[in-house]
């Protein structure tokens, strides 16, 4: 007979393992049956998570670098960020995947299936093995499935390809990372390089575009090679790892609870759609998630932000989308006219209206303005 279980996880990536290493962390559920399902183990360095963050946070131990300084660059503005009270972190995937499933492995409560879900809802998970009845266990899904797509929403895709480039003498500052490097050809759409620099001689340096479509991995190496050259002034240098990224940047409707099932990470609406970071709207839905549960609080009355950022983002959407004001001319003029920790603040969904109504001010407000008051009659 299968056993019943309390909680079941779809998805053992950065939203699946965040939620369920915070429920080890409470130490409240180990008298609940977790049954957590992936389609294969997590093996790989498949991703580098970069975010601000103020404090310590739930995975300062495997911070792999973090940088007090940031630089910001463009064609006519460029600056090394006072980015106090805040640092820059990166966490790789696998020190992550290892971290959690240490933990993991050791709980008698947890249970971990590898295989591929192809169905669920609140009854039952078809997965191509077996099925697993869901009973009186509450679901968590991370699997994303883009929905259909619709005339009035915007679907932008953040894409990137990474090289950890070895340089063959001493080139970096470890201290100082770059966070956005605008100078570079904005021909496809909005697109910028960023450099973080993990020794004197190695950095990862990512290109990352936001854009409809696609490039090809050529296209993305060509102008890696170029940046490295040009703006890098690095001549001989070896590629020792890469990393290529899709980010969905979509102001669809994301739902955290529909049919019985609760969404999390990105399948949840947690990446923002103005910028594709996620990882601490992960660690926050995390939290907020393990809180409620804890004080046996109804989880479908929980919301995560305050509306009105779905508002922001959908309007800097649109701009960005309708190439009506570039992401190169937005992020300058954010960051030139405003405090890092004020725009870090402001795209962390944690400022106030005052606080907005002045950051929006400094955007160019024509622009910003028409594209609100479409985004509000939509
Ligand atoms: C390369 C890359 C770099 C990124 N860098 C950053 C960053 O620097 N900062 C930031 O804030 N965000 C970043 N993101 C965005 C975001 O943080 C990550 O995508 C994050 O992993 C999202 O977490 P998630 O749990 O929602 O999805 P995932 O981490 O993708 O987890 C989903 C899990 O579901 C499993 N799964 C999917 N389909 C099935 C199926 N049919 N059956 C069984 N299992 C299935 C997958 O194997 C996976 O383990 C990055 C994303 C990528 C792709």
């Amino acid at each position: 007979m299968q056993k019943s279980y309390d909680y079941i996880i779809l998805g053992a990536g950065c939203a699946g393992l965040s939620l369920l290493m915070r429920m080890i962390d409470s130490a409240q559920f180990a008298d609940k049956r977790i049954l957590l399902i992936d389609k294969t183990p997590k093996t790989k360095n498949d991703r580098t998570w970069c975010f601000w963050e103020k404090e310590k946070g739930f995975f300062e131990k495997i911070v792999y670098r973090k940088w007090d300084g940031l630089v910001f660059r463009s064609d006519n503005y460029s600056s090394l960020l006072d980015i106090f009270p805040y640092q820059y972190k990166m966490i790789r995937g696998i020190d992550f995947y290892n971290h959690c499933f240490n933990e993991i492995n050791k709980q008698v409560n947890v249970d971990i299936i590898y295989d591929e879900i192809n169905s669920f809802d609140s009854s039952v998970i078809q997965l191509t093995n077996q099925s697993i009845k869901v009973g009186q266990a509450m679901v968590f899904n991370s699997l994303y499935q883009p929905a259909e797509k619709k005339e009035d929403k915007f679907y932008l895709l953040q894409h990137f390809k990474g090289w950890i480039v070895q340089a063959d003498k001493n080139t970096f500052n470890p201290d100082v990372a770059t966070l956005m490097d605008f100078r570079v050809q904005q021909d496809y759409g909005t697109t910028f390089v960023y450099t973080l620099p993990l020794n004197e001689r190695e950095a990862l340096v990512e290109y990352t575009l936001f854009t409809e479509s696609l490039l090809n991995n050529q296209q993305y190496e060509e102008e890696l090679k170029n940046y490295v050259r040009d703006f890098l002034k690095i001549d001989s240098f070896k590629v020792i790892d890469e990393e290529f990224g899709i980010i969905p940047m979509t102001n669809e409707d994301f739902s955290f609870s529909s049919n019985g099932v609760f969404h999390i990470g990105t399948a949840g609406g947690q990446t923002k759609a103005s910028t594709g970071y996620t990882f601490q709207f992960i660690q926050k839905q995390a939290k907020a998630i393990v809180d409620a549960l804890l004080q046996q609080q109804d989880l479908s009355t929980l919301s995560f932000f305050p509306k009105r950022f779905q508002f922001y983002d959908s309007t800097l959407l649109r701009l960005l989308a309708k190439g009506e004001l570039g992401g190169k001319e937005i992020f300058t003029r954010l960051f030139k006219a405003n405090k890092a920790e004020q725009v870090f603040k402001f795209l962390d969904n944690e400022t106030n209206l005052g606080e907005e109504i002045k950051i929006m001010s400094t955007l160019q407000i024509g622009s910003f303005f028409k594209a609100g008051v479409k985004e509000f009659f939509r």
